[in-house]
């Protein structure tokens, strides 16, 4: 059996008694990722989302500045995938069901003791329920709660930065960077679902106005972005600044719930 390479922070590789003994639970935050199970295109597996989040917490929880403290909650690795509805692969919970899933962890490390939770998202598609979640965690036990900011990667086209939403240039470039083994760049395409030239105002993302969509509405292949254009080396390279920026915060988190 492996623990992941923080399993010192790690809350389901401890005794029941070391978690009640932790010294730091006023003030360091519990980390929980939000994953997805769901089609990434021909190319990528379907965990890509749940497993970035065990990859950025590995490289950012390496980053972690003295005096700075958190420990990590076993991840919700499906998330609220309904818009990959269709495609072999996809698991989905419900918005009700992961909010239920964030707010049952957040009742019960508040039980043990600690006050502050952090959310590390890994997947779009569950933001517009994580947020409204830590604001019912602040008001319903009075914790802490944030949603730790994800870092936009430098140097993306504009027509990528806008529409390349998944599986793209960046979700692949991260993946050839971790796991290259689970990547087939033999089968990679570039397909988007809107153009930037496009003067239209209703698009299914970065428009005046949002049109609800499912992937087979704006997607014959499941990828939304130029897949081929990934290296391991721009993979890599967004991954340290990701990986600095959450460190950056989780310290934040740390020093302004000490003062
Ligand atoms: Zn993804």
């Amino acid at each position: 059996m492996n623990f992941p390479s923080y399993r010192s922070r790690y809350l389901p590789a401890m005794t029941s008694g070391q978690i009640s003994r932790l010294p730091d639970k006023g003030w360091a935050p519990v980390i929980l990722a939000t994953g997805a199970i769901e089609q990434h295109g021909p190319h990528l597996p379907v965990a890509v989302d749940a497993a970035m989040g065990q990859a950025w917490l590995s490289l950012a929880l390496s980053r972690l500045p003295q005096g700075a403290s958190c420990y990590v909650a076993p991840p919700i690795t499906i998330g609220k995938s309904n818009e990959h509805t269709g495609f072999p692969g996809t698991l989905i919970l419900s918005r009700d069901t992961l909010r239920s899933q964030i707010l049952t962890v957040a009742r019960q490390v508040h039980a043990w003791g600690f006050r502050s939770l952090a959310v590390i998202n890994t997947h779009g598609g569950n933001i517009p329920v994580v947020i409204p979640t830590l604001r019912e965690i602040r008001t319903l036990f009075g914790m802490r709660a944030a949603l730790l900011p994800s870092l936009p990667p430098s140097g993306l086209s504009d027509q990528e930065s806008r529409f390349g939403i998944h599986a793209g240039e960046v979700e692949t470039s991260w993946m050839l960077a971790v796991a290259r083994a689970h990547v087939d760049l033999s089968k990679a395409v570039c397909e988007y679902p809107a153009r930037v030239e496009d003067p239209s105002e209703v698009k299914p993302v970065n428009a005046a106005a949002l049109v609800a969509w499912t992937s087979r509405d704006v997607s014959v292949s499941g990828t939304m972005g130029d897949a081929p254009s990934a290296t391991a080396e721009k993979g890599e390279r967004w991954l340290v600044a990701g990986a600095e920026a959450y460190a950056a915060a989780i310290a934040e988190i740390c020093r302004s719930g000490r003062a």
